[in-house]
């Protein structure tokens, strides 16, 4: 397994995947009963007799291995490196029945306070540039295992799609001295059009150019670069768990499925040169989550697209999601 740099987009795949899928069917791999050996790397300690409430372990079949050096290599016109990384899931639940948009706020918090607590841990690798959180959902997000989990993937790169936003958003920046996520929000929330819900700190809306119909993100109203720093913060979280909670029910009322991404600050103790975004990224970027919802079998996964299209405006999107029931 390997890492190749495509030289026209500048983006990082993984390519060579030798996997040899041997996993049988041992019944559910991430339930406290579950036959198979985890290796588990933080976990939450439970409030009401189970073993756990949420825990974080390492991919039963990791495509990054935490093993090793990037080794950087050129080719000629080509980039390449080792496919080195963490790989790990985090178990939301216990249970299967128990998902974001109907556990109770409290278990989302802790479900989200382990997000920031796992980010700032592998952010102490300075082999890693950027902790990557998402979460597929639905038979054509390509989701892989019945019980509730999420993945973290720890890169030796920024993907593209962070790249672009830490870009814009510093370029924004030099211009204007603003945070350009801070001046969306303010439109938006004047505007109102786009907006599905506040709650306390937390915005719900609607981006003016979405990628896929009802495209949703989240993000704190008050300036915040880094995710993990307002995650360890108590009481911080409560107003953002039942805003993810009640966004992703009114996002499960239209479509089966979507692709959940947390987009936060890239390891800044990494301070590279090349990219230099450490310099004003406290102050340029703005971290937030997306929401991507799957509709019917016309959908491909978003991160294979490259041109995105959309036939519902944002507009009647979020007026349609704030209609949407958001509690059960
Ligand atoms: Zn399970
Ligand atoms: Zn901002
Ligand atoms: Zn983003």
């Amino acid at each position: 397994m390997e890492l190749r740099k495509d030289p026209i987009t500048r983006s990082w795949v993984i390519t060579g995947d030798e996997h040899s899928e041997s996993s049988q069917d041992y019944g559910c791999p991430f339930c406290p009963e579950g036959g198979q050996h985890l290796q588990v790397v933080q976990f939450v300690p439970s409030a009401n007799g189970n073993p756990w409430a949420a825990r974080a372990v390492v991919h039963p079949h990791p495509i990054y291995r935490i093993e090793g050096e990037p080794e950087r290599a050129g080719n000629g016109l080509y980039d390449k490196m080792q496919a080195v990384g963490a790989h790990e899931v985090i178990v939301e639940n216990t249970r299967h029945d128990r998902h974001l948009w109907n556990a109770e706020d409290r278990e989302i918090e802790e479900y989200l306070a382990l997000l920031g607590s796992r980010i700032d841990d592998l952010k102490k690798d300075l082999r890693f540039k950027y902790v990557t959180v998402f979460k597929n959902f639905g038979g054509l997000s390509g989701q892989q295992w019945d019980h509730p989990t999420t993945e973290i993937v720890a890169t030796t790169f920024v993907p593209r799609r962070v790249l672009y936003e830490l870009r814009s958003a510093r370029e924004h920046y030099h211009v204007k001295e603003r945070c350009v996520f801070c001046d969306i929000l303010a439109q938006e929330q004047q505007q109102k059009t786009r907006v599905i819900e506040v709650r306390g700190d937390y915005i719900a809306a609607c981006p003016y150019a979405p990628r896929v119909p009802y495209e949703t993100w989240i993000a704190p109203r008050m300036h915040e670069a880094y995710f993990e720093r307002i995650a360890t913060k108590s009481g911080a979280l409560r107003d953002l768990a039942a805003l993810l909670r009640r966004t992703l029910h009114r996002i499960r009322t239209i479509a089966d499925g979507f692709h959940m991404v947390l987009h936060t600050t890239p390891n800044t103790l990494h301070r590279s040169e090349t990219l230099g975004f450490w310099k004003t990224i406290d102050d340029d970027y703005h971290w937030h989550i997306e929401i991507l919802p799957i509709l019917g079998s016309k959908e491909k996964s978003y991160t294979f697209k490259e041109v995105y299209s959309s036939p519902v405006t944002p507009e009647a999107a979020a007026a349609r999601l704030r209609e949407a029931p958001a509690e059960a």
